[in-house]
């Protein structure tokens, strides 16, 4: 893994962000204004700023880009709570919900029915979502060095933890590598995300997939603050944890998507994050009396890293997405699983804030 660079324990000047100033030793969480609603009442992107005494590098972490995709929101809060400014070398820009008009309306979209993850780096004077990708470019990625996007599946599917990122940056790979999710996705950028415009600029950015819109999974938020700490320490935000030898991630180039074969009520055989074998039944589809069956099966051998979660499917709907593996790789989920799942779901009484999500 490459090393970064870091400044020795140079001071950090002030930092401009939306038009506040912030000082070295200080957070503060900074409003940016984004276009009211047509009822009057004002909207602001919440960005916390925690900007540490020495100077180091300036990493934004952000959620809800698309405004259903909610689990990336209570990592963000799990981090701010954990970071020590006293112990941070630059500067942390969070910013748990960017699309606040598709969290209102528990929607991917913007009211203008775009997908802002399509849409940067924007303009300011285009469309409402164009605007909003524009202020986010400007006012958050042109301050920064390096950029962690937080997302999960759609609505009824989730997604097995996984990094999507461009790897032939080596910028990204080292974040990748440091993230230590189980599985990484080699995914080319797409035309007006996020990662490619922000890439683009010479900020390299991993995006962090897990969990389904509009729910929370504590296992896979736990993966998620996990990683974000690891790549701090891997920037040199934050100091080094005790040196364990992590797992190398599994990584894929190629994914999959399995259709249903015929429309009918789906009863899935295979769970979030199981190697699968080529040919392998996954699942089976029938009509309501389960008089004509029709079995799923895997069109190669891979991991299931996402699945739609509605047993009520039309023929041609997305199923089972698998990631193709080298041959020789296991894949151990369980393992993972257990590692993060909480040996005690019992709320402390003296500190409910850190209380893990039941399941
Ligand atoms: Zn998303």
């Amino acid at each position: 893994m490459t090393t970064v660079d870091v400044p020795s324990s140079k001071a950090a000047t002030h930092c401009k962000i939306g038009g506040a100033v912030i000082a070295p030793g200080e957070a503060r969480t900074v409003e940016i204004p984004v276009a009211p609603t047509y009822a009057h009442d004002d909207l602001a992107m919440s960005v916390h700023v925690v900007h540490g005494k020495r100077a180091g590098p300036a990493l934004f972490v952000c959620a809800a880009i698309h405004g259903d995709e909610i689990n990336g929101i209570e990592i963000i809060r799990r981090l701010v709570k954990r970071i020590d400014i006293k112990k941070l070398r630059g500067t942390l820009l969070a910013i748990p919900i960017v699309n606040v008009y598709g969290v209102i309306a528990h929607s991917r979209y913007l009211p203008d029915g775009r997908d802002l993850n399509r849409s940067f780096p924007g303009s300011a004077t285009g469309s409402l979502t164009g605007r909003v990708a524009h202020t986010f470019m400007q006012e958050i990625v042109a301050h920064c060095t390096h950029g962690i996007d937080l997302h999960t599946g759609g609505r009824h599917r989730s997604n097995f933890p996984q990094i999507r990122a461009e790897l032939t940056d080596p910028a990204v790979r080292a974040m990748t590598e440091a993230f230590g999710a189980p599985l990484v996705i080699n995914s080319a950028v797409r035309d007006g995300s996020l990662r490619q415009c922000a890439t683009e600029m010479g900020v390299p950015v991993i995006l962090y997939e897990s969990c389904e819109a509009l729910r929370f999974d504590e296992v896979h938020i736990r993966a998620g603050l996990k990683g974000i700490i690891n790549v701090m320490r891997h920037l040199g935000m934050l100091r080094k944890g005790r040196a364990k030898t992590r797992k190398k991630p599994i990584f894929s180039r190629q994914t999959q998507w399995v259709r249903a074969p015929a429309s009918g009520i789906h009863r899935m055989l295979v769970t979030l994050g199981a190697q699968v074998a080529d040919d392998q039944v996954i699942g089976v589809i029938a009509d309501p009396l389960g008089i004509e069956e029709t079995e799923v099966r895997a069109p190669r051998a891979g991991v299931i890293i996402g699945r739609s979660n509605l047993p009520l499917v039309y023929a041609g709907d997305a199923l089972f997405h698998i990631a193709d593996m080298h041959e020789d790789a296991v894949f151990e989920a369980d393992s993972f699983h257990e590692e993060l799942m909480p040996s005690d779901f019992q709320p402390p009484e003296d500190d409910p804030s850190s209380a893990p999500i039941a399941v």
